[in-house]
This record gives C-alpha cells, sequence and structure tokens, in this order.
C-alpha cells in the first residue's frame, strides 16, 4: 500500500542516557577517540550509515537498543566517565590562563572568521585545506584555553560528494543538512528566541539572518544560516553550498559572513555576558567586510572616518593563504557599490562614505575590488602560513606599501599546522606521547626522546596502519566500481588489490592545477615499470576533488583513474572517491611516503603532509610550502624545482627526478631489512622525522605562535588606540554638548499622584526638549525634600530618572516618602558621559524656569 503521508519519528532518550546529548553535541568526541568509540559501539553499522554522525545515530536508535543500553551497566560507566572527562577538560585551567595570569592580555578576546571550518565529515562546512586548517585552529585554541570566538556559515548543502561515472568523470552530488541533523543548537536569548541579525539590502530589502552554535571544546563556533522562511527564495539560497555559484552569490555570502559576523558575535557576546571580542581575525580575505561593518560602527558613534580606520586597523589580524594571484577573490567594482556604493540610496553600512570603502579594496585594475588587498589595509598584523609563503606575499603585495624594499613589507608568517589529536591515529598517539617525555603535548616545542618506543614496535605499528589502509581501499575501490555501473562477478580482481607489504605511496588534496596530481603520469611506461617492480614494487593510494567549474581538473582526475585501468596497474595505484576529513586520516597514517609535488612556489604552506608526519609517514616533496623551510635529508626526501625553464621542461625534470628519488633511493630504503626482517634505516628515518618535525607541524605551536606574536600584540594596540579614540570622541561630544546646552530645556514636571501616603511613593514625570542631544547623553534627576520658607529643599533625596522607552525624551521616577508634611520637588538635567567623573564637572545644569 502507498503511504498517504509520512512522518517521522525519534527516539527519545531516558535520564540514564541523557548525557549521551551533551556528548554528541560537543565536538570534542571528534578529538577524543574513547567517546567516538562510545558512539561507534552503541552500533557499528548505524554509526557508518549516518555518517559517524552522533546526533543522527542518536535519534535513529531503536527502542530495544535504547532499552539495552540503559540496563548495560558497563555501558553506563563508561558513559558516566566520558561526560566526567568532558566536564573536567572545559574547567581545567589551560595553557592562555597561565600564560596570561596577572596581565592586561588575559582579557584579549579574539572573533575569527572563516568561510569554511572542516572540524568532522558530520558537520560539512568546508571543502578542503582552508577549512581543516580554521577547524583545527580551534581546536588547538580549545586545548590551550584561547579565548576565540569562531564565525562562520552554515551551508544547508556544504560541498558535494564525488564519485566516479563509468568514464572515471567526476560526478556531485548534493545532500541536504537540515540544522537538527548537526551537532548545532540555536543561539536563544532570554526569552526562548533564537538569535537573528539582519542586513538591509541596497534594494530596501531585509536579510534575517539565524544564529547557530556549535560546541568545539570550549570554543563557540556561531553559524550564519539564511535558509529561513523568512526569506524570499534568493535571499534563502545565500548559504545553500561552499564555493558555488557567481559573483553575485559570492559577494552576498561574504556580505554575511563578514558584516552580520560581527553584527552576530557582538549580540552573541552580549547575550552570554561575555567580553566582546577585541581583536577581529580574518582567515582568508572572505570577512574582509567585517571591517566595513566595523568602521560603520565607529562612525555611527560619531567618529570620523581615519580614526574608525585606525581603531579597527590596531584590532584586526589577515592571513593570506594563496601565493597565486588568480586565486585571490576579487570581485566587478560596480557589484560592490552595488551593495556597499550610495547610488540607490539604501547601503549595506551606510555610516562609511562608498569612495572610502572603494579605496580600501582598490587595485591596479579600476574595474576590480580586491579582496586581499581590503584585508592588508584594515589589518596592522598580516601574514602568510609558511616562512617561504611570507616571502612570496611580501613580493607579491609589495605596491601596497611604496618605499621600501619587499623585506620591509609589513607581512610576517606563521606556518601552519596540525592538530595532533585529531591527526594522530590512537595507535600512534602513544609513540608521540612517549618521545614528549609525557609531557603535554599542546605546549611542548620539542619532543626529546626520539628513542622512546623500539623499532620492532615502531614498525609493527606502521605496518597495522598500513593494513588497515589497504583494507579500507578495497572497500572504497569496490563501492566505487559498483557505483560505475560494474557487477560483483566483475570484482573479484578487488580482493588483490594494493598489499599490506608493499611500499605505499600516498597523494591526497583537492585537484588544482597547481597540485599537479598528473606529473607522475609524465612518463607513463617508467611509472608502470616502477609500480611493477618485482623485488620493491611500489603501489599509490590517491584521493581528491576537483571544484564542480573546474574542467581541466576533471580532466586531470580522469587522466589518473584511466591511467590505472588501462596500464594494467589498477592493483597498485587507486583512486579512493569523495576525499574528507576521516579518509584523510587513514590515508596519511597508512601511507609510507606522502608525495607534494606542487608548482613551487604556489603551495602557501600544505597541511596534508603534516598530518602524515604526526603518523610516521615520510614526506617527498617539492621544496615548497612548510617543507621548503624544514627540508632535510635525514627526514625526508626532496623533489628539486627546476625554476627558470619553460613549463614542459619543468614538469619533464621534475618528474623525472621523482622517478629517480622513488627508484633508486626510497624503494631501496624500505625494502633493505635486517635479520629480524626491520628496515633499520626506515625505521630510524620515521623515528627521526616524527621526533624533529613533529612539533613544529603541531596547530597547538601555530595557535601560541597567533597568541604570541599577533593576538596579544593587536589586543594591545586596540587598548591604546580605543582609549585615544574614546578621548577624541568625548572631545567631540564635549563640542556638541556645549553646542546643544541652550536649546536644552525642562518643559513641564508633573506628580502623577498629587496627594501621597507615607509608604507610598511620589511618582514624577517629566518632559524635557533635547534639541540635538539623546536621553543618553543627560543625567535627569529628581530632586525631593520639605522645603523652607524660600521654597529651598531641605535634606533633599535625589532619584534618577529614567526615559519612559529607549530615546524617549518623557523621563519618570518613583521616590519613596517616609515622613508626613509639605513636600517640594523639581527636575535637574546636566550631561552623562562614562569619561565625566562627575556631572557637575561641566558647570552645565538646567532647572525647570
Ligand atoms: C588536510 C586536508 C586537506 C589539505 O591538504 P593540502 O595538503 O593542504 O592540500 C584537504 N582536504 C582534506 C579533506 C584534508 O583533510
Amino acid at each position: 500500500m502507498k503511504a498517504y503521508d509520512s512522518l517521522s519519528v525519534s527516539t527519545v532518550l531516558p535520564a540514564e542516557l541523557a548525557s549521551l546529548r551533551t556528548l554528541a553535541k560537543n565536538l570534542r568526541w571528534s578529538w577524543h577517540p574513547s567517546a567516538e568509540r562510545l558512539f561507534a559501539g552503541i552500533d557499528e553499522q548505524l554509526w557508518r550509515s549516518c555518517g559517524r554522525n552522533p546526533v543522527v545515530m542518536l535519534r535513529s536508535l531503536s527502542a530495544t537498543r535504547v532499552a539495552e543500553l540503559a540496563a548495560d551497566d558497563d555501558f553506563l560507566a563508561r558513559l558516566a566517565e566520558e561526560t566526567q572527562d568532558l566536564s573536567a577538560y572545559l574547567e581545567s585551567e589551560r595553557w592562555f590562563r597561565k600564560h596570561t595570569r596577572d596581565t592586561e592580555d588575559a582579557a584579549t578576546s579574539v572573533a575569527y572568521f572563516s568561510m569554511e571550518f572542516g572540524i568532522t565529515e558530520s558537520l560539512p562546512v568546508y571543502s578542503g585545506g582552508l577549512g581543516v586548517l580554521a577547524g583545527d585552529h580551534l581546536k588547538s585554541a580549545s586545548d590551550l584555553g584561547a579565548p576565540i570566538i569562531g564565525i562562520g556559515l552554515l551551508y544547508t548543502y556544504g560541498y558535494f560528494s564525488q564519485t566516479l561515472s563509468r568514464e572515471g568523470w567526476q560526478q556531485e552530488a548534493y545532500t541536504e543538512h537540515p540544522p537538527t541533523d548537526l551537532a548545532v543548537d540555536p543561539v536563544l536569548d532570554a526569552d526562548g528566541v533564537q538569535l537573528h541579525v539582519s542586513l538591509g539590502f541596497p534594494d530596501g530589502r531585509a536579510l534575517d539572518i539565524a544564529v547557530w552554535e556549535a560546541q568545539v571544546g570550549s570554543i563557540p563556533l556561531l553559524l550564519l544560516d539564511t535558509n529561513l522562511p523568512t526569506n524570499p527564495e534568493d535571499f534563502r539560497a545565500i548559504t545553500d553550498r561552499l564555493y558555488g555559484g557567481d559573483a553575485e552569490h559570492r559577494i552576498r555570502q561574504e556580505l554575511v559572513l563578514g558584516v552580520g559576523g560581527v553584527r552576530a558575535v557582538q549580540a552573541y557576546t552580549k547575550l552570554r555576558g561575555r567580553a566582546q571580542p577585541t581583536v577581529f581575525h580574518l582567515n582568508e580575505g572572505h570577512a574582509g567586510f567585517s571591517g566595513i561593518e566595523r568602521i560603520g560602527q565607529l562612525m555611527e558613534s560619531g567618529e570620523n572616518f581615519e580614526t574608525a580606520l585606525a581603531t579597527v586597523r590596531s584590532s584586526t589580524v589577515f592571513t593570506t593563504h594563496t601565493p597565486v594571484p588568480a586565486g585571490i577573490d576579487r570581485f566587478d567594482s560596480h557589484v560592490v557599490q552595488r551593495y556597499l556604493g550610495s547610488s540607490g540610496g539604501h547601503t549595506l553600512v551606510p555610516a562609511v562614505p562608498s569612495p572610502r570603502i572603494m579605496e580600501l579594496g582598490a587595485e591596479d585594475d579600476p574595474g576590480l575590488f580586491n579582496m586581499a588587498h581590503l584585508g592588508l589595509r584594515l589589518a596592522q598584523y598580516a601574514n602568510g602560513v609558511a616562512k617561504l609563503h611570507g616571502v612570496v606575499s611580501r613580493g607579491m603585495f609589495a605596491k601596497l606599501y611604496p618605499g621600501v624594499e619587499a623585506e620591509e613589507v609589513p607581512i610576517g608568517s606563521v606556518t601552519n599546522g596540525v592538530h595532533i589529536p585529531s591527526w594522530t591515529r590512537p595507535s600512534m598517539m602513544p609513540v608521540i606521547e612517549a618521545m614528549n617525555g609525557g609531557r603535554d603535548l599542546a605546549t611542548s616545542n620539542t619532543w626529546d626522546h626520539p628513542d622512546a618506543v623500539g623499532a620492532e614496535e615502531l614498525w609493527r605499528i606502521r605496518g597495522e596502519l598500513r593494513a588497515e589502509l589497504v583494507k579500507r581501499a578495497r572497500d572504497s575501490v569496490r563501492a566505487s566500481w559498483k557505483a560505475r555501473g560494474a557487477q560483483d562477478a566483475e570484482l573479484g580482481w578487488i580482493r588483490d588489490v594494493l598489499d599490506p607489504e608493499r611500499l605505499t605511496i600516498g597523494f591526497a588534496r583537492r585537484v588544482s592545477t597547481y597540485k599537479r596530481l598528473t606529473l607522475m603520469l609524465q612518463d607513463r611506461e617508467r611509472l608502470a615499470r616502477i609500480l611493477n617492480n618485482a623485488e620493491r614494487p611500489v603501489q599509490f593510494v590517491i584521493a581528491g576533488k576537483a571544484h564542480p567549474a573546474d574542467m581541466g581538473g576533471k580532466q586531470l582526475l580522469q587522466q589518473l583513474v584511466n591511467f590505472a585501468d588501462e596500464a594494467g596497474v589498477r592493483d597498485r595505484i587507486v583512486f579512493l572517491p569523495d576525499y574528507n576529513v576521516t579518509i584523510a586520516k587513514h590515508l596519511v597514517a597508512g601511507s609510507d611516503v606522502w608525495l607534494n609535488n606542487p608548482v613551487r612556489p604556489q603551495e602557501a604552506s600544505g597541511t596534508s603532509g603534516m598530518k602524515a608526519v604526526m603518523n610516521g609517514c615520510l614526506t617527498f616533496s617539492i621544496s615548497d610550502g612548510w617543507w621548503d623551510e624544514m627540508a632535510d635529508d635525514s627526514v625526508g626526501w626532496t623533489i628539486p624545482d627546476m625554476h627558470g625553464v619553460d613549463e614542459r621542461t619543468r614538469d619533464a625534470l621534475e618528474a623525472g627526478a621523482l622517478y629517480d628519488i622513488l627508484e633508486h633511493e626510497i624503494a631501496p630504503l624500505f625494502y633493505e631489512r635486517d635479520e629480524r626482517g626491520l628496515p633499520t634505516e626506515w625505521v630510524e628515518k620515521v623515528r627521526r622525522s616524527i621526533a624533529v618535525v613533529g612539533p613544529k607541524v603541531a596547530a597547538e605551536r601555530m595557535v601560541r605562535d597567533y597568541v604570541n606574536d599577533l593576538y596579544l600584540p593587536a589586543g594591545r594596540s586596540a587598548r591604546v588606540a580605543s582609549e585615544v579614540a574614546a578621548t577624541r570622541a568625548f572631545a567631540a561630544w564635549l563640542g556638541d554638548v556645549r553646542a546643544a546646552w541652550p536649546s536644552v530645556r525642562v518643559e513641564s514636571v508633573v506628580a502623577e499622584n498629587p496627594e501621597p501616603k507615607t509608604g507610598e511613593g511620589l511618582r514624577l514625570s517629566a518632559r524635557l526638549a533635547l534639541g540635538q542631544l539623546t536621553s543618553d547623553d543627560v543625567l535627569v534627576e529628581a530632586v525631593v525634600g520639605a522645603p523652607d520658607e524660600d521654597g529651598e529643599l531641605l535634606g533633599a533625596r535625589i532619584a534618577e530618572m529614567r526615559p519612559v522607552a529607549d530615546g524617549s525624551s518623557d523621563f519618570v521616577v518613583e521616590v519613596p516618602i517616609d515622613a508626613p508634611g509639605r513636600l517640594g520637588f523639581t527636575v535637574r538635567v546636566q550631561p552623562q558621559h562614562a569619561f565625566l567623573q562627575a556631572p557637575a564637572e561641566l558647570g552645565l545644569v538646567r532647572l525647570p524656569s
């Protein structure tokens, strides 16, 4: 029978299991393996089928399973332990507190804006490296107790999932992710209503934005959502998907993130009684409009543009992430004009004159508005993401700083890192901990005990990780071929795909031209020979998504997939579809060597190779990004870059070097075994790579660098600027008050209850004329006492009067009366400002005449 209608039934958790929801709603489980195991152990199959998403899994449990769990003492004990562990973690005193104790720095608080955050597969608001970096930033900030609030967008469809067609062509699919399926909660106000902020669009319509909150350990991540019934269709679509759509769509997303993000974080902190952010970190140029909004707010409170800009600059940190000019976000100037210009009457941020906005994003081409230039002009603190990237960025943006040498361009660098507990497989964690002598991994700069774990033990763990990858890769390849239309009977060969004992090279990243996925295909016969070498065989595991609009990228992918099929090497070169953080975890850990061959110096940093290091996988890379500053033969292999020749020659030469090193250095070292069957020198190299490189590529080190080199200095300069600006604003206010004072009058004073009794209050109301001033600018007081024969009030009681509504010039108060007799009253008005010690300082008083 066909259903007439349908609805969904969800599981109610009994009180014994209620804390499962607490655990599910704090994303710390994603870097705390025992909590993840607790969820996975509830129902392994369900855990996988709902995308390792505890929120969906808990809702989908059968009543029988729930009853079993509620009666399972072992399970309840583990649940209690995990819940206790989470609250102990959240309450513990961590690095930042100790680091800033008894200093003004302790009050620094950072708003961190990013277009994407890669925290777990089950919160699909990321596409690649930039997002994973932002996710690792928040996780490490949590472990260090750094006071950061993340701000991003909640995408209805996230990024696409990838499959392949029979011909090896990338196919994209988008799945809707309703907020109820995600580990997010609405930010609620005191009345239990979700926090919304709004943007007035130039066409007169108001965009409604709902604010959600995810918990990343102790770090709140605010996610903005426009997919609301209150919005028209085109507004609902603004936060539909990541990096989809045209420039118009993109600028709307960036206005929501920047302008909406500032309003959201301010409203959020106010609601929660937390300190307002003092430092604004723009992770890439996408959130540049946040600076325009902040300038606008200062100008509305009376600052001039220059002072407002200086104040914003003093407290802004901008991180640039691409050394490729084509990778920089630029808009047609007229599109920016349409949203922020003054032509249409309405503008998004009306207080800031549009010519000044256009100047902030100006570049050589007057038709373009450059978001990186905007970021640099808005930030006194700017950095690239590796040393070499710092050098390249200083050259690239030198024009913005005329008259100084490239080295003097004020763009520094903080080398990226990866969050240790997220990226180190649980079986490798004890190795790292031992190498660090059991100290706190989040705060140590060196791991001084490289020999703490024996060679056999290390090699055993490495073998297990490789075997696990091989198993997962076979499952993935089988699923992929079935999706490509193959029948089970054709797929017997998959049992023998990859070999858990073979030297395994990993390569996974976004398919962008400069990353050169297919460099390894330069000489196909030579590659096939290396793969098929009888004594020293090699296998490749590859993954990566091409942007849906990048036809060139999809062709590269197809070439690679087809090569594996055609060259008779489909058992030793496999492509795993739908690269995401879960696949990345297994790939970086199970490979022996992580290959990275971008065109130098186009890889700003790269982070997948850092994840590999944490797991004892060795680096094989062009001297670019992070590897450029760490390259050392004792911990990896460097492919020499061949600059100064044409592209074809460069690719051919670099591929030649890749084959040579792989065939003559890497493979022999891997297959050279001692009498115990151990590749002793290989294991030595693994050991050195972890101990020497590991602590340098930790995101925990990166966040400490951001705190010390950027956030605390920005917090200090923001304090100075805000004091200077506040003094300037006070002086301007004084001028306004003196000018307006002659028109300030008390028009009427009325006793609302003309025959009061003792024990009752005297209710007074006064109507004022304030001229150019507002009710915030004045202190209005009722003065009540017994009048003597001259009408002087004796023993007067003074009570502050309040405006009947915001902005009103009608004021009221109720003054208690304790003795019978005659009562006299009047009303007094004086200027009021936080910078005045006493309102009488100015000698301006107004009484009824
Ligand atoms: C780490 C990671 C990346 C970034 O890798 P790069 O080496 O920086 O290109 C991209 N996607 C996913 C899923 C990752 O985990």
